[in-house]
């Protein structure tokens, strides 16, 4: 029991890593905020964790809209009256297209839905975690936002300022016992994904030939690596970017 009744909010749990990290987080005695758009998927985690015994809540969210997330930030409030801890995991792949090709409006929206949301998401929970002299904030970052993606402009640049990000906060928030960490997951199997490979057996394979490990990751496996980041065992690392990519970085 790692995370003994601490509060996280995790943002995008509705489904993929968010999920796995919400379901993680409960069975080690977290009690969950899922902020997501999609409230199908929300309330299929809430109750996920709730058959397990565990204490979810959903509160549906757009993470690029400041009022929504300020809103977000008074329920989890409302509801379990602490945050300790929250994960920026909401997140979009954009279009796919070369960087003079990339419609103005698409790259708004990822920078919007990939980055402000974790400045939004922070700017809101920062002074809920100072009423409790403590809090952990784990950023989803990406090896995209590391190294050299083709035909993803937004989506790198955007990465790439979560770990930006993620340095300054770690500064600024050091003396107020609040740690800000990020995660560069490598390729994780789920719906982001799949809805890039379209279910082709080659397209998997491709990627898989590219891994040192030989598969590709499973999100339970960037669920532990954020839940190192939320918990004490982690107690003395902030302003760092892990990296779960099985090996794709180091190629
Ligand atoms: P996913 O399964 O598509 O999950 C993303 C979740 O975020 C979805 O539930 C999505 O809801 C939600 N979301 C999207 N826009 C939102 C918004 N404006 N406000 C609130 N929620 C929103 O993808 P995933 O692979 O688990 O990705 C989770 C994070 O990991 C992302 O930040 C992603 O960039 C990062 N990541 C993933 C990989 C990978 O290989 N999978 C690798 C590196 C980094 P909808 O379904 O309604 O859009």
């Amino acid at each position: 029991m790692k995370l003994k009744n601490k509060v996280a909010i995790i943002t995008g749990a509705s489904s993929g890593i968010g999920r796995a990290i919400a379901e993680l987080y409960a069975a080690e005695g977290a009690m969950i905020a899922v902020a997501d758009l999609d409230e199908t998927g929300g309330t299929e985690t809430v109750d996920i964790v709730r058959e397990k015994g565990g204490y979810a809540l959903f509160v549906k969210t757009d993470v690029s809209k400041a009022r929504e997330v300020a809103s977000m930030a008074r329920q989890a409030m409302e509801k379990y009256g602490r945050i300790d801890i929250l994960v920026n995991n909401a997140g979009i792949e954009g279009k796919s297209a070369l960087t003079a090709d990339y419609p103005e409006e698409d790259w708004d929206r990822v920078l919007a839905v990939n980055l402000k949301s974790v400045f939004l998401c922070s700017k809101y929970v920062i002074p809920e975690m100072f009423k409790n002299c403590q809090g952990a904030i784990v950023n989803i970052s990406s090896i995209a936002g590391m190294t050299a993606f083709q035909k993803a402009p937004a989506y790198a640049a955007s990465k790439a300022g979560i770990i930006a990000l993620t340095r300054s906060m770690a500064i600024e928030y050091a003396p107020n016992n609040i740690r800000v960490n990020c995660i560069c997951p490598g390729i994780i199997k789920t719906p982001m994904v799949e809805r890039s490979t379209k279910g082709s057996l080659d397209a998997e394979r491709k990627l898989i030939r590219e891994e040192p490990l030989g598969r590709i990751g499973k999100p339970e496996e960037v669920a532990n690596a954020a839940l190192y980041l939320a918990s004490d065992d982690s107690s003395y690392v902030t302003g760092s970017a892990l990296v779960v990519d099985g090996g794709w970085t180091i190629k």
